[in-house]
């Protein structure tokens, strides 16, 4: 409604998105996302194992923080290398706050569930390339698995809008205006850019509305 009072011509809608945790056979609700650890919405615990399975930012800022606590901290990825997504001049600080802190790096193993057990938690861990499992007693088990597109605002909007929420992605990359006619009624033309539209990073976010307000 808010954004109809408007009588906008173009609505972008960059909402970001918001990270989830349901990844596991059992024991969603016994974990805790990177998010919860930076926003102060969780304490961190003093033996941490931190499931790493989108190779970003946030796991490592997680971990930073937690092993700035002089908590035990076990970083774990299903990948054959870690952070992938984090770029070297990223990484360098975080590893040099991480290494010195004695944060363990463990690649291709995979947390499968968590289940509670007495104080502790008991995470079950195996591998993608089957056959062996392992176990891991913590006192929290943090979950990094990205973001969820933010897309209620733009699914509301889509109906409404003469592209029907639709980008001509051809057009986008050859720097071309965009000019989907869906619905002749809509009064605007709408988008979404950035993590709205799948997790991704800063550059993404910025490249997208670059590429589309440059011909507004
Ligand atoms: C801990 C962490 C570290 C990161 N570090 C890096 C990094 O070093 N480099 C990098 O490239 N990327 C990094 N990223 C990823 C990067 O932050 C995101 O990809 C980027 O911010 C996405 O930009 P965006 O504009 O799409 O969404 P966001 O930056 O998430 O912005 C969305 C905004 O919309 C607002 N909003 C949501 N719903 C509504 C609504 N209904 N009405 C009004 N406002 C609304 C939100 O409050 C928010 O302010 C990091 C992410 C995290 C979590």
């Amino acid at each position: 409604e808010a954004v109809l009072a408007a009588d906008p011509e173009v609505v972008i809608v960059a909402t970001g998105g918001l990270p989830h945790t349901e990844v596991l056979a059992e024991g969603d609700g016994l974990v805790v996302s990177a998010w919860d650890i930076l926003s102060g919405d969780a304490q961190p615990g003093s033996n941490v194992l931190i499931y790493d399975d989108a190779g970003d930012y946030a796991a490592l800022q997680a971990a930073e923080k937690i092993a700035a606590t002089g908590a035990r901290v076990e970083i774990m990825t299903r990948d054959r290398s870690f952070a992938p997504e984090v770029m070297a001049m990223s990484l360098t600080p975080s590893m040099r706050e991480l290494q010195k802190r004695d944060v363990t790096f463990t690649v291709t193993w995979r947390l499968e569930a968590v289940r509670r057990d007495g104080n502790e938690l008991l995470a079950i861990i195996g591998s993608d390339y089957g056959g062996v499992t392992r176990e891991r007693r913590v006192d929290q088990v943090v979950v990094n698995h990205g973001t969820r597109p933010l897309d209620d605002v733009y699914f509301e909007l889509k109906e409404a809008s003469s592209n029907r929420g639709e980008v001509d992605y051809e057009a986008l990359v050859a720097g071309r205006p965009q000019a989907v006619l869906r619905n002749p009624e809509g009064r605007f033309q709408l988008f979404r850019i950035g993590d709205a539209v799948a997790a991704r990073n800063t550059h993404a976010a910025i490249y997208d509305a670059l590429r589309l307000v440059k011909d507004l």
